[in-house]
C-alpha cells in the first residue's frame, strides 16, 4: 500500500475509535482530505483507496488541479476552504459542492448569483472565528444570526446553509482547543433552535493536529491535511 494509503487508513481507524469512544455513531464523521499544495499524483494516490472528498484553499490551484479528474471520476466532491475573493466565487462555485468559508454576508449574494447563472445549488458553511490566532471567518454572532434569518427567508434559493466551520487556534493547551470547538458546537445548538427549517447539521472542524478533540466536540467533518499528504511546500 502506498504512503498515503496507510495514513488514510490510519485516521479513519483513529477517527472510528474516537466515534466508539465518545458514544458517536460509527462513520458520523467525514473525512476531507487537503491537498492545497500537494500535485494531482497525490490526489489521485488517495482516490486509489477511495478517499473521495477533498478540500483546496485557492480556487486559483483547485481549477489547476480538479477539473481533468473529476472528469474522469465524478465521485470526487471538493469543498472550498480558504478565504474567497469576491472575484473567485465564479470558478468556486463551478467547481466545488460546498464553500466552507463564508465569512461575509455580502458573500452570499455573490454566490446566489454566479450560482443561478449555472443552475446549480451550492452548499455554504459559515466560517467563525473561535480561535485567537484564525484570521478569518465571523467574529460576531449578530451578524451570523443575520446571515441565517437571511437564508431562513429564502432569499438565496441556490445556497443551501449547513452550518459552521472553525479552526481552533494553534497551540499545544488542549483546554484553549476544546474550548474553541464547544463555542461552535454551542452556537450551532442555538442556530438550530432559532431556524429550525434550516439544515444545520455539518460542523465542520478539526485539522491534523487536533481532530480527535474536535470530534469529541461533536465535529461531523475533519480537515486533515499534513496526517494524510505530509508537509507542505510553500
Ligand atoms: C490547511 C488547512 C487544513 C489542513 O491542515 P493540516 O494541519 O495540514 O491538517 C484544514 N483546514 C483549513 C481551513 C486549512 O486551511
Amino acid at each position: 500500500m502506498s504512503e498515503i494509503c496507510d495514513n488514510l487508513s490510519r485516521i479513519k481507524d483513529e477517527i472510528n475509535s474516537i466515534e466508539l469512544r465518545t458514544g458517536r455513531q460509527t462513520n458520523s464523521v467525514k473525512l476531507l482530505a487537503v491537498s492545497k499544495f500537494h500535485p494531482v499524483e497525490k490526489i489521485i494516490e488517495a482516490l486509489s483507496c477511495n478517499q473521495f472528498l477533498f478540500g483546496e484553499n485557492r480556487v486559483q490551484e483547485a481549477m489547476e488541479k480538479f477539473p481533468a479528474i473529476i472528469e474522469k471520476n465524478l465521485k470526487i466532491d471538493l469543498h472550498m476552504i480558504g478565504v474567497l475573493q469576491s472575484n473567485k466565487i465564479k470558478n468556486a462555485v463551478k467547481i466545488s459542492s460546498c464553500i466552507e468559508s463564508v465569512n461575509k454576508i455580502e458573500m452570499l449574494d455573490e454566490i446566489e448569483k454566479q450560482c443561478s447563472k449555472i443552475d446549480k445549488i451550492i452548499t455554504v458553511l459559515f466560517e467563525y472565528h473561535t480561535g485567537e490566532e484564525s484570521k478569518s471567518g465571523f467574529t460576531n454572532e449578530d451578524d451570523l444570526l443575520k446571515a441565517l434569518s437571511l437564508c431562513n427567508e429564502n432569499l438565496y434559493p441556490h445556497i443551501k446553509p449547513n452550518c459552521f466551520m472553525t479552526m481552533a487556534p494553534f497551540t499545544d493547551d488542549k483546554k484553549l482547543i476544546h474550548k474553541s470547538f464547544s463555542t461552535l458546537r454551542t452556537i450551532a445548538e442555538k442556530c438550530k433552535k432559532q431556524f429550525p427549517l434550516l439544515p444545520l447539521d455539518e460542523l465542520s472542524m478539526g485539522m491534523s493536529n487536533d481532530f480527535d478533540i474536535a470530534i469529541e466536540e461533536g465535529s461531523t467533518l475533519v480537515r486533515v491535511g499534513t496526517a494524510i499528504f505530509g508537509e507542505r511546500e510553500y
